[in-house]
């Protein structure tokens, strides 16, 4: 049987997301939204780059829940993006409806599949979905440490003018302005960066890196990024079709892991058919843990507020 997987909202994120599973051609593709028309329009558009490209994938776009019907993977970016002068807690309280509202849809009609949370503020909007679907956690997983981590690789390949596919780093936490990057653990083909650059410059990598979401909103003015989420959401995709067992930074749900109980935060796990199959706990320096158990608190702060 082939797979089937549902982009929930049409927007900047889902486009590109849905674009990319298809080119990849991981399977069937709905991509579904409220308003008449884009859904529908982007699809066909979709399936013709698809003649020039050379990719065959079935993409359909719907309003309509039923279309839906019997997924295997699907990737919520349905809600506000945030726009200059405002965070990304600012949309807890749109985006909560929002969310729960196709998390609702999706127990009713895709109840074996795997959902992966785009929109924000990530973390808190994973436990909506977790709540709402009343899936397990295996399958409830969100999708910003690849987004955050590809940022500081480009920074660090932009720093050093090197190639980026030679450079591995890690950011954990939560997707905020708290974001853990791990400078220990970044790389180029296996030589640390403090090898590579002064210190200066790398305090100044890890400062962009966590505002790097900020940059990009700035710039455009209407809206947030949506070439590198959508890349990285069909990453996660791919990893669960091909059951690769990748190891990404992902927004899990945490249960004493890296001293966090009943929360989802930014943490290396391994992707594969079963969903979120692992979670990679590594032993943190105390002033590692220390902005860990900061960035957790935030999240804290913002589910504490939620009302699913
Ligand atoms: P956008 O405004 O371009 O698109 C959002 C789409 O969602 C719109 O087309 C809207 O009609 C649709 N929508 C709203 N309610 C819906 C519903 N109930 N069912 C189906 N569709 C619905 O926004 P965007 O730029 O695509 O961003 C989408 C979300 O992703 C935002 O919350 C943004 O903050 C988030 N985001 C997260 C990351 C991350 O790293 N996790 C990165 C970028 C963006």
């Amino acid at each position: 049987m082939k797979t089937k997987i549902t982009v929930v909202g049409a927007g900047h994120v889902g486009e590109i997301t849905a674009q990319r599973i298809a080119e990849m051609e991981l399977g069937d593709v709905v991509l579904i939204d409220i308003i008449e028309g884009i859904p529908q329009g982007k699809a066909l558009d979709i399936t013709q780059s698809g003649s020039v490209v050379g990719f065959g994938s079935r993409i359909k776009g719907t309003n309509n829940w039923e279309d839906t019907a019997g997924c295997h993977i699907i990737v919520i970016t349905a809600g506000l993006p945030r726009k200059p002068g405002m965070s990304r807690d600012d949309l807890l309280h749109a985006n909560t409806e929002i969310v729960a509202k196709c998390a609702e849809k999706i127990a009713k009609f895709s109840k074996d599949g795997t959902i992966i949370v785009v929109s924000n503020p990530l973390d808190a909007m994973c436990e909506v979905a977790r709540r709402v679907s009343g899936f397990p956690k295996n399958r409830v997983f969100g999708m910003a440490g690849i987004l955050d981590t590809a940022r500081m690789r480009a920074f660090i390949a932009m720093e050093l003018n090197v190639a980026v596919e030679n450079v591995t780093a890690l950011v954990l936490g939560g997707h905020g302005d708290t974001m853990v990057p791990l400078v220990r653990c970044c790389n180029v083909s296996g030589i640390p960066i403090s090898e590579l650059m002064p210190a200066d410059r790398i305090k100044a990598i890890v400062e962009r890196t966590a505002k790097g979401g900020g940059e990009i909103v700035g710039l455009l003015k209407t809206g947030s990024a949506y070439y590198a989420p959508g890349a990285a959401a069909a990453e996660m995709v791919e990893a669960i079709v091909k059951d690769k067992k990748k190891v990404l930074p992902c927004a899990a749900y945490l249960e004493g892991e890296y001293g966090c109980k009943g929360l989802y935060v930014g943490v290396p796990v391994v992707i594969g058919a079963g969903g979120l199959e692992k979670v990679i706990e590594i032993k943190l320096l105390p002033e590692e843990q220390a902005m860990l158990d900061k960035s957790a608190a935030a999240v804290k702060e913002l589910v504490d507020l939620l009302k699913v």
